[in-house]
């Protein structure tokens, strides 16, 4: 007999540096391919739902392997496209693949190891149980909720799986069921005429009941509610349904059960409603959005990625949804990506009227199970059911894609693309264009106010670009007015903090029932309080940064751990009781607006108002429909949604955006003012900006009121030159953690000094960022500048070795060391 041993590399879900290699148990040969989930022993204690790499014949020299488990699919999950993608993810953004596939994944489809053990309750003994076996079924016969942890003591054994093992071999127990639980197909059940029955012997069957009164009556409440009963085309009936129409208990249907008279079957239901949607045809093209969509075909016959470049309202979107019709008319997958879920919500309906149930979405205010089911929807191999065109959030280059054809990705100059924490610190908009390579698909990026990088790109060759200054029906561009703050606060002209300018337009616009959509990008009541007599400002004990007020449930709270308190009644310094708010977030702006206009309907949206699953879409309907007449917010509103009847558009502090100390403040102040400019005035007529700010002069300013993207450009990108930035320079920020702040400064100082030795001046730190401390976690930042020409992959193998390094080094174990390539 050949005797063959086969191994197989298993990616885990941990941030291992190398896979591991197992044996593959004989039972398991026919199952075990690559792309499928298995679940496998790790250390002593714990087991994973791991991913098949490959299957090979070379044990490991260096340790002997433990078996796989158990193989949880009957076909792959992940197919050769997404291992090479998270290959390339893992590489390009200093990761191991283990955090890829954390990310990649649902948690639906992942196993943690507190994994639930069930008793089979059929399961018959063949053969003798060992003591341990036995003593674990009857842990697991009487105890609810048992995994391997929980085994381990109620056994007092150091470790249980072995016998979970052979338990599981000898069919006595699962942990396959569980494993799946995590994600519940939603099935109903259903009630049919047994399969041996015949038409012929209804009569007598129902004779045959007529001491079961009741059960009488359920088989011809079953008779009445499917109709054609003994034909295909038999109403289905639910148990539900049927047990109402006479008010009777499940028991009595399952006397009919067992009597062989009915049956009950399950069929699974799509949570994500898939029935069919009227559909209606595409917009005709204006004549600019022609020349646009022309241009870019032709672009793409030689180059893999073409920015559009398009005023707010040109119809960028509506040149997508035709480029998204080729694509399935030659059979072709479309990923569309969008930087914030909010604007899902108007996209998909337009792409809902011209795709119908085309058309899948995906992200992250969606459930597991939800996930878990696109997920299983686009990986499945009948493309008559699989969504052809994926809505989605930056996690959605992540699902299992056979053919894209396009990928579109819409307003690409948003930094919600970017993953800060945890790894992989990924941006999906870069991301997608390595995605597209792999299916030999295009890549589109769309944007009013495009990234620098990417501008860079286009104007350089590296892509297409195709430009579209024409507003649709030639509707002009907002009109755009400063208010100097400093001025009318001088003149002691502000309320609250509005202009008088500002008030003004306001109170025309409610006059004539227009609509006002008010930006500020700081949730919360006042970012900060402050004692009156000494200065104090109540701090976050675990962050370096002072707790925002919000007003709604009188807490203080900070940002980045959630640290919440009641506000201080008296200065912890100088015990005095004059504490007050100092600047002001949308909550605060709100409450002001409702006593400056009682009569207006106001809403706000910011990450407090929108934390529930519909809530945006609630919003965004109301203010759809006019219902509201104001909507005050963060940025979420700053971003392509696209409201008729919007006539005003008031930017309440431009300066703190101008003034963030980030070498891309001023590139996002104008992307920024320039975007939420574009939320005024669509459809009808030319809408009004009004932008408040301390330095009226300031050239961003100017550069927003005259909308000129390209002077901000010129100007952003010689002063990239001078201070060593992208897009002429690569930056690759190493950023170091721990609780004792002497400790990383040590660290941070000698990896530092080493890595000078071989990069010199392109090493910048260690420096302390704004924020050096979040949750006790004290921060340093080396920040590496290295030319765009030279080769990143050698750069960054250097890094890790250097980090290695240091890591080996007793007292610097503990050290967090992170790349953030590319930091945003
Ligand atoms: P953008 O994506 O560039 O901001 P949109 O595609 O949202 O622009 O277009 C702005 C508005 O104009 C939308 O309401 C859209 O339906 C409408 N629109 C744009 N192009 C056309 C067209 N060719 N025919 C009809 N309506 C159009
Ligand atoms: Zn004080
Ligand atoms: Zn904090």
């Amino acid at each position: 007999m050949n005797k063959t041993t086969d191994f197989a590399d298993i990616i885990l879900p941990l941030p291992l540096a190398q896979l591991f290699t197992y044996s593959i148990p004989e039972e398991l040969k026919a199952d075990v391919a690559i792309g499928k989930r298995v679940v496998v022993p790790f250390g002593s204690k714990k087991f994973y739902t791991g991913i098949v790499k490959s299957i090979h014949n070379t044990p490991p020299t260096d340790y002997s392997t433990k078996e796989i488990i158990t193989c949880l699919d009957e076909s792959p999950i992940i197919n050769s496209f997404q291992f090479s993608f998270w290959e390339w993810i893992s590489q390009y953004y200093q990761c191991t693949i283990g955090d890829v596939f954390k990310a990649a994944l649902p948690s639906g489809l992942k196993l943690e190891s507190q994994t639930k053990i069930t008793v089979n309750e059929n399961f018959q003994a063949q053969e003798v149980l060992s003591k341990t076996e036995e003593q674990i079924l009857n842990v697991l016969k009487h105890s609810k909720d048992v995994n391997i942890s929980t085994l381990n003591q109620a056994t007092g054994l150091k470790n249980t799986l072995p016998q979970v093992k052979s338990l599981l071999e000898k069919g006595a127990v699962s942990i396959e069921e569980q494993i799946i639980n995590t994600y519940k197909e939603k099935k109903k059940e259903f009630v049919r005429l047994a399969s041996n029955f015949n038409e012929s012997d209804i009569a007598a069957v129902i004779d045959g009941l007529k001491r079961a009164k009741k059960q009488q009556e359920i088989l011809h409440s079953y008779l009445n509610l499917s109709k054609h009963y003994f034909e295909e085309n038999a109403l289905k009936v639910s148990v539900t349904e049927l047990l109402k129409s006479i008010d009777a208990s499940k028991g009595i249907l399952k006397s009919l059960v067992e009597k062989n008279i009915l049956e009950i079957y399950h069929e699974k239901l799509d949570r994500i409603d898939l029935s069919e949607t009227e559909t209606s045809g595409l917009k005709e093209l204006n004549e600019h959005q022609q020349k646009a969509i022309i241009e870019t075909r032709k672009q793409f016959e030689e180059k893999n990625c073409v920015l559009l470049h398009g005023v707010t309202s040109s119809g960028k979107t509506e040149i997508y949804i035709h480029l998204i019709q080729e694509q399935l008319q030659q059979g072709k997958q479309v990923l569309y990506l969008l930087p914030e879920i909010a604007l899902t919500t108007q996209i998909i309906n337009r792409l809902r009227t011209v795709f119908g149930n085309k058309v899948g979405i995906y992200h992250s205010k969606f459930n597991d199970a939800e996930r878990v089911e696109i997920y299983n929807n686009i990986n499945q191999n009948d493309p008559e059911n699989a969504y052809q065109v994926i809505l989605g959030v930056r996690s959605s280059i992540f699902l299992p894609f056979k053919n894209l054809g396009l990928v579109i990705v819409d307003e690409e100059h948003e930094n919600t693309y970017k993953q800060f924490d945890p790894a992989p610190r990924y941006h999906a908009r870069d991301a997608s264009l390595y995605l597209a390579h792999l299916h030999k698909a295009k890549t589109l990026l769309g944007t009013a106010t495009p990234a620098i990088e990417t501008y860079y790109n286009a104007k350089t060759g590296k892509y297409g670009l195709v430009e579209l200054f024409q507003r649709h029906q030639n509707l002009e561009m907002p009109e755009i007015i400063i208010a100097d703050v400093k001025e009318a606060t001088r003149k002691k002209q502000m309320k609250s903090m509005f202009s008088p300018q500002l008030m003004q337009m306001m109170e025309t616009c409610l006059e004539n029932k227009e609509q006002i959509i008010l930006f500020q990008n700081r949730r919360g009541y006042s970012p900060y309080l402050e004692c009156k007599s000494c200065g104090w400002v109540p701090h976050c004990p675990n962050c370096s940064v002072s707790l925002t007020y919000h007003r709604y449930n009188n807490q203080l709270v900070c940002h980045y751990c959630a640290h919440s308190i009641h506000p201080p009644t008296s200065c912890e310094h100088c015990g005095s009781t004059e504490i007050e708010d100092r600047g002001f977030g949308t909550e605060k702006i709100e409450e002001e607006l409702t006593g400056l206009f009682p009569d207006a309907r106001i809403a706000r949206m910011d990450l407090d108002t929108t934390r529930k699953k519909m809530a945006y879409e609630k919003l965004i309907y109301k203010f759809e429909n006019n219902e509201l007449d104001i909507l005050v917010g963060t940025q979420m509103v700053s971003k392509g949604l696209d409201f008729d009847n919007v006539s005003l558009v008031g930017v309440l502090n431009a300066d703190s955006m101008l003034n963030y100390p980030d070498y891309r403040a001023y590139e996002r102040s104008f992307q920024m003012m320039a975007q939420v400019s574009g939320r005024a005035g669509r459809k009808k007529k030319r809408g009004k900006v009004l932008i408040q700010t301390y330095t009226p002069e300031h050239p961003i300013i100017k550069n927003v009121i005259e909308n000129d993207y390209v002077s901000m450009y010129n100007g952003q990108l010689a002063e990239r030159k001078e201070y060593i930035y992208p897009p002429y320079y690569r930056l690759i920020n190493i950023c170091l953690k721990h609780k004792n702040q002497t400790l990383v400064n040590q660290a941070a100082a000698i990896l530092a000094k080493s890595l000078h030795k071989v990069f010199g001046i392109r090493v910048f730190g260690p420096q302390s960022p704004v924020i050096n401390r979040i949750q006790n976690y004290h921060i340093v930042n080396i920040l590496l500048k290295i030319e765009k020409k030279s080769s990143p992959s050698k750069a960054k193998w250097i890094l890790n070795q250097h980090a290695n390094h240091l890591k080996s080094m007793d007292q610097f174990k503990s050290i967090q060391v992170n790349f953030d390539v590319d930091p945003m």
